[in-house]
């Protein structure tokens, strides 16, 4: 069978694993399924289809290695641990993989990403995209920020931080901080807060709210200082924020539609649940 893409040329394969030995393992076997196989080519260059293998984690240093080629690349996951949520295979089922890839006619299934805008108070700004969530908390001081969402100045909030969550992202920091576990095809954000402080004199929401894909959310820090960014697993410190702002980009992150793609609550049950016979 000939496995060309709409562009009419060898499907370009970029192979990423982390560095456990079950995961090179894996990679070499993907990499000698394809090496002489005139259909694929094997390139970190330009891909059209990136296979990550590890984890979750992994897949997300994946996202990052090629968001700015969304358009064009589809993502395949290979867990070399349990079952995963951005992963369609675990390590012992890569013959699947092989086989779905060579069968492949190009179809996909589609997540929305998060924009995330740093705006600092000398005015420069900058400009990222995250898979799971964006993060942001001061550092020396207890936080103090406007949280305002499509111009309606919402409230005022002090605690730790907060969060903002794709729905693919629900299910990892987000859950930890008590937010709710989205469907990945729900378009939406999730604004969750860390460690406010509720009392009788400083009063937020306390729950996490989902926010409408049309939505925009501004956080505005009331004090001057040093604050903590994180976008997916990458964390820079920022001198005097004027606004942090989030909105559901145009660009999607796109997987590989695969025969084989577990129920996402077969996922959830799977990772925080378990076997309910056991
Ligand atoms: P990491 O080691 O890459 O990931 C930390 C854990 O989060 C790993 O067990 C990873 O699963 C899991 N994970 C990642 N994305 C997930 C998702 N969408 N749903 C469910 N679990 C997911 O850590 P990192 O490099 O510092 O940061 C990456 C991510 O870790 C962040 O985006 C954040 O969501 C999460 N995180 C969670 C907490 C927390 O829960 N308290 C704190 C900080 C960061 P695998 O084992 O499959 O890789």
């Amino acid at each position: 069978m000939t496995q060309m893409n709409i562009t009419g040329r060898a499907t370009r394969i970029a192979i990423i694993a982390n560095n456990k030995y079950q995961s090179r393992r894996v990679a070499s076997k993907l990499f000698a399924a394809f090496k002489d196989d005139k259909d694929f080519y094997l390139s970190k260059k330009n891909p059209d289809v990136v296979i990550s293998i590890g984890g979750d984690g992994m897949l997300l240093s994946a996202f990052h290695m090629y968001k700015k080629e969304l358009d064009r690349v589809r993502f395949v996951g290979v867990h070399t641990g349990h079952l995963g949520f951005y992963t369609d295979y675990r390590d012992f089922e890569v013959d699947k993989l092989i086989e779905t890839l060579r069968c492949d006619k190009g179809e996909m299934i589609s997540y929305p990403t998060l924009k995330v805008r740093v705006t600092l108070e000398d005015g420069r700004t900058i400009t990222s995209r995250a898979l799971n969530e964006a993060t942001i908390k001061r550092i020396e001081k207890t936080m103090v920020a406007d949280v305002v969402i499509n111009n309606v100045k919402f409230e005022r909030f002090r605690g730790d931080g907060l969060s903002v969550s794709t729905p693919t992202g629900s299910t990892a920091y987000n859950k930890s901080l008590g937010g709710a576990i989205l469907h990945p095809t729900m378009e939406a954000l999730q604004l969750t807060e860390i460690s406010s402080i509720n009392n009788r004199v400083y009063r937020t929401i306390g729950s996490s709210m989902i926010i409408p894909k049309k939505d925009h959310i501004e956080i505005i820090p009331k004090r001057q200082g040093m604050y903590t960014i994180s976008v997916d697993n990458k964390t820079v410190h920022y001198k005097n924020v004027a606004k942090i702002e989030y909105w559901i980009g145009s660009k999607k992150i796109h997987f590989v539609a695969s025969p084989f793609h577990t129920s996402f609550w077969e996922r959830v049950k799977d990772a925080f649940i378990g076997d309910l016979d056991s």
